[in-house]
């Protein structure tokens, strides 16, 4: 039993997965293409933190760093 389930795994939905588990929600993410269309851009030069990222390379670390969180992807 999910308390939110969020559809698509673009940045946003990923975000919003992020927040929410981080309030101890039960969380799970529908989507077929993890990163949504950040996957395809080859560079990123205006993302926070980052001078310069690929979208893959950023992508990468989202899935990372939500891995820790116990979200599940349905
Ligand atoms: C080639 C390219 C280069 C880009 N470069 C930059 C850049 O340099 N800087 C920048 O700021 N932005 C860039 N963008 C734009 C940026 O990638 C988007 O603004 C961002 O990905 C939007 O995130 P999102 O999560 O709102 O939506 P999306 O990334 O569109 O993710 C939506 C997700 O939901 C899924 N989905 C949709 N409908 C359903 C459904 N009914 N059921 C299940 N899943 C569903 C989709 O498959 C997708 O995975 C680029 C985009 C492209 C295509």
């Amino acid at each position: 039993m999910y308390e939110l389930v969020v559809i698509g795994c673009g940045p946003a939905g990923l975000a919003a997965a992020f927040f929410a588990v981080r309030q101890r929600m039960r969380v799970a993410v529908v989507g077929r293409e993890i990163g949504g269309q950040a996957i395809h851009s080859v560079h990123v030069e205006n993302y926070l933190g980052f001078e310069g990222i690929a979208g893959e390379a950023l992508v990468d670390r989202f899935t990372r760093q939500l891995a820790e969180q116990f979200v599940e992807y349905l």
